[in-house]
């Protein structure tokens, strides 16, 4: 043993181990394998099957676990579904109390599932301790509060029903909180699957269920691997799907929802810029990538994993943090001093090797401090990769380890180009002393949460959530609750019965067509193709081909038939129609009550087309249009007030909740009520600094066409409003894999629907289709926050405040 003044000489810490043996006896308590948690009890896999459960610092064997069939995941769903009448009828206080006696559990329990959490996943006590299961409990206590005020907080809204939760590896307690906590409290029962890798803290909490009193069949845990994952997604008992993982099961669960009418969030992959100024505190800031990147070895899916350093700045910040790296200590994640623990399993951390392999192959420089490493056990150095290409394999993909990858830039601009070369936008954090610089960026960057001069801070009170492909949906907070409730009038609109076969317009040569004498007095063979409407111009289709609009006897007129070509043209056009999204919110809703008014003023013209179109009678028509004026001046009035929020997160920090526009939007409209539909999804989403392209109704186009005339003489800047007719499949199969549009609302037929949800898969663009459900569009359910909810995406800002 090393005297004091060897110690004092060295500074080392002496070993300091977290006592384990409440979690051993635990384990030799379930020594013939642990088992899956149905309706309230713990039984066996139907198939008999098992699998083991290492300790990846030091290899040994935890325990043997159910490996979950199908039969299981079907005995746990019909479960839910037999407790759900009961649970989602209790009053929300009485849910209120369930919840709150998990968090006291919880709470008692936390040094247990601390221990059992980083002895299963490999994670320092410290963390597990500190940080997640804190926060378990916080989450829990959070939602006992929702559960009481679900009822007033969201009117005409209840639960989904039975939930299925597919969880990842790197926070395996904390994931389940987030899950089922907002689940629960709104009165929905669950199925969850734990991580292969990770299930014990999992089951450990199946027993504080019991412990709690919860009724049975309200939380059910089902073990097991991707298939026991992918047979939960697949059952057609299960309403909602949540899952939180890799971006390509991600897609792969958003094709196989695609039609089933399951409401889904993902929370996926992300490649999170760290970006430091150069008048940033730099000592904070290299404190924040120890945090950002060193967290939990990395195995983090908001990681600051890309380093942005002003090239003023860099040498001298790269020197600090390499000296920093030098003291993190890496060992047993059971001792109170390890900053860095096991990497999960082999597996991760072969993949890992073979990334930092390729990085170095690519020739960026790595660097590794001389920190000893355990020789047994999967451990993997702190790694920093310099001059790294924007465009390498490290740059670009997710490395899920604690590896940083770090590249300079010269000016603000820069650095925000470089932030958003990535296909996620999980998170951000930004480091500057200049709060209007860091302000800014924020703004511009496409992320779902960025952190000013701090880095990885969560709370229950604020949603967390990505943009792009790190997936859709929030978890936490007022966004996250609402995501497990459904509007009641959606939860029971009948169900649809046949699909109605969507119209196919026969393609026209665009000149020399019959025009019926319905038309007028003008000669037979002039062109009366109602004119598209692109980048704010008439635009005649690409193909030069048009289709036959008919009324209730004959053919009225015609309209383009827009190919692929003519959307791509049309989202081009509203790409660059960037300042919509950048003008005030005031002058967004004078353009739209200047839009009202001259519909208005053009009344009689509108209804005359309406009749003519769809044989509707007078007063018909009359209201219609009268409804499309006044439901412009509904979202007008939206246009400034659909605020955020500041949530009430931590003390001397603001969490600022920004309803961001998603950019460009896909309109598909359906048949009925041909001009109000239209006016219904179109507003909306212009109010909230959108860019739109709409697909009118095919059979019924012209009421919308007709509108480029009204929006031209209303200041809608060109872009903003772009309208392609044609066949809506076609244009929103198009639509729905474009990478540059980034939500599809799409109403039309099941099949249709189905269609989209699958393309989008593509870029995994956010989605609101009908299921060829009706609508009443006349009806004010038609026009609600809901549009204007799903014309937005909430980006949440922590600002710290105070020196
Ligand atoms: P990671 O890369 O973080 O391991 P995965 O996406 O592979 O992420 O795993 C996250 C969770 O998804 C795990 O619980 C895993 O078992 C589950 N899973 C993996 N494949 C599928 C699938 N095809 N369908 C449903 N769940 C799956």
């Amino acid at each position: 043993m090393a005297n004091i003044r060897e110690v004092l000489l060295s500074m080392d810490y002496g070993p300091a181990p977290e006592a384990n043996d409440h979690v051993e006896a635990w384990l030799a308590g379930h020594s013939d394998g642990m088992r899956h948690f149905i309706g309230g009890a713990f039984v066996p896999s139907a198939g008999g099957g098992s699998f083991e459960v290492r300790d990846p610092s030091n290899d040994t064997l935890l325990t043997r676990v159910a490996e979950g069939t199908a039969a299981d995941v079907d005995r746990a769903v019909v479960a839910a579904r037999n407790a759900f009448g009961a649970w989602s009828k209790m009053t929300g206080h009485q849910r209120a109390r369930h919840l709150y006696a998990l968090a006291r559990l919880v709470q008692k329990r936390e040094r247990f599932l601390a221990v059992l959490e980083s002895m299963d996943n490999g994670k320092p006590i410290r963390e597990s301790r500190d940080i997640d299961v804190p926060l378990v409990a916080r989450h829990f206590y959070h939602h006992a509060g929702w559960a009481e005020l679900v009822d007033v907080e969201f009117p005409e809204h209840g639960p989904v029903g039975v939930c299925g939760q597919i969880i990842p590896w790197n926070f395996p307690l904390l994931m389940l909180a987030w899950k089922i906590a907002p689940a629960l409290a709104a009165g929905n029962t669950v199925v969850l699957k734990p991580a292969e890798f990770t299930p014990l803290t999992a089951l450990a909490f199946a027993e504080i269920c019991n412990e709690a009193g919860l009724p049975p069949g309200v939380v059910n845990i089902v073990t097991g691997d991707g298939a026991t994952g992918a047979a939960l997604v697949a059952h057609p008992g299960v309403d909602k799907i949540a899952f939180t993982g890799s971006t390509e099961v991600g897609r792969l669960i958003r094709q196989s929802t695609a039609g089933t009418g399951k409401k889904l969030t993902l929370e996926l992959g992300g490649k999170s810029p760290f970006v430091v100024f150069e008048d940033a505190d730099l000592d904070a800031a290299v404190e924040g990538v120890v945090d950002a990147i060193w967290f939990n070895q990395g195995q983090v899916c908001c990681a600051g994993s890309r380093l942005l350093v002003q090239e003023g700045v860099a040498a001298r910040f790269y020197a600090k943090l390499r000296a920093r790296m030098e003291t993190l200590r890496i060992g047993d994640p059971l001792d109170k001093s390890t900053d860095i623990g096991a990497i999960v399993a082999p597996v991760q951390l072969q993949r890992i090797r073979e990334l930092v392999a390729k990085g170095e192959a690519e020739g960026a420089t790595l660097w590794q401090p001389k920190t000893q490493i355990p020789a047994t056990g999967c451990f993997f150095p702190p790694s920093l990769f310099t001059e790294v290409e924007p465009a390498s394999t490290v740059a670009e993909v997710e490395i899920f380890g604690p590896v940083a990858v770090s590249m300079t830039f010269r000016t603000p601009s820069e650095a925000v180009e470089l932030a958003n070369n990535t296909r996620y936008g999980l998170a951000a954090s930004i480091w500057s002393e200049n709060l209007n610089r860091a302000l800014e960026v924020a703004a511009k960057v496409k992320a779902g949460v960025v952190w000013i001069n701090c880095t990885n801070l969560f709370d229950a009170a604020s949603g967390f959530g990505g943009y792009r492909e790190s997936g859709f949906g929030r978890e936490g907070g007022r966004e996250g609750l609402g995501e497990y409730l459904v509007h009641r009038a959606e939860k029971h609109a009948p169900s649809i019965g046949k699909d109605t076969p969507a119209f196919v317009p026969s393609a026209l040569p665009a000149t020399d067509v019959p025009i019926a004498k319905e038309m007028g007095n003008e000669p037979r063979g002039i062109d009366r193709t109602a004119k598209m409407y692109i980048g704010g111009k008439q635009a005649r289709p690409d193909g030069g081909n048009s289709y036959a609009v008919h009324g209730p006897g004959s053919s009225i007129g015609l309209a383009g038939l827009g190919n692929r070509k003519d959307i791509r043209n049309a989202v081009e056009a509203a790409a660059k129609a960037t300042s919509w999204g950048a003008a005030t919110a005031h002058n967004r809703a004078q353009v739209l009550y200047y839009v009202a008014e001259n519909l208005a003023s053009r009344a009689s013209e509108f209804e005359a087309r309406l009749r003519a179109m769809t044989g509707c009678t007078a007063d018909a028509a009359t209201d219609e249009v009268a409804l499309a004026v006044r439901r412009t001046f509904w979202y007008a009035a939206w246009a400034d007030k659909f605020d955020g929020a500041v949530h009430a997160t931590r003390t001397s920090n603001v969490t600022l909740a920004m309803h961001e526009p998603w950019g460009v939007m896909g309109l598909a409209c359906p048949d009925e009520a041909p001009l109000l539909a239209f006016v219904s999804l179109v507003m909306p989403a212009i109010a909230m600094g959108n860019r739109v392209v709409a697909i009118p109704s095919p059979p019924h186009p012209l009421a919308a066409t007709d509108l480029y005339t009204v929006f031209d003489t209303s200041d809608v800047p060109g872009g903003v409003v772009n309208i392609v007719t044609g066949e809506r499949d076609v244009l929103a199969k198009t639509l729905a894999e474009h990478d540059e549009v980034a939500a599809v609302w799409y109403f039309g037929s099941r099949a249709g629907s189905t269609m989209v949800e699958k393309a989008a898969a593509g870029n995994l663009k956010s989605t609101w289709v009908n299921h060829g459900r009706a609508i009443a569009w006349s009806e004010t359910g038609a026009q609600s926050r809901g549009f204007l909810r799903h014309a937005t995406q909430v980006k949440n800002i922590w600002v710290p405040y105070g020196e």
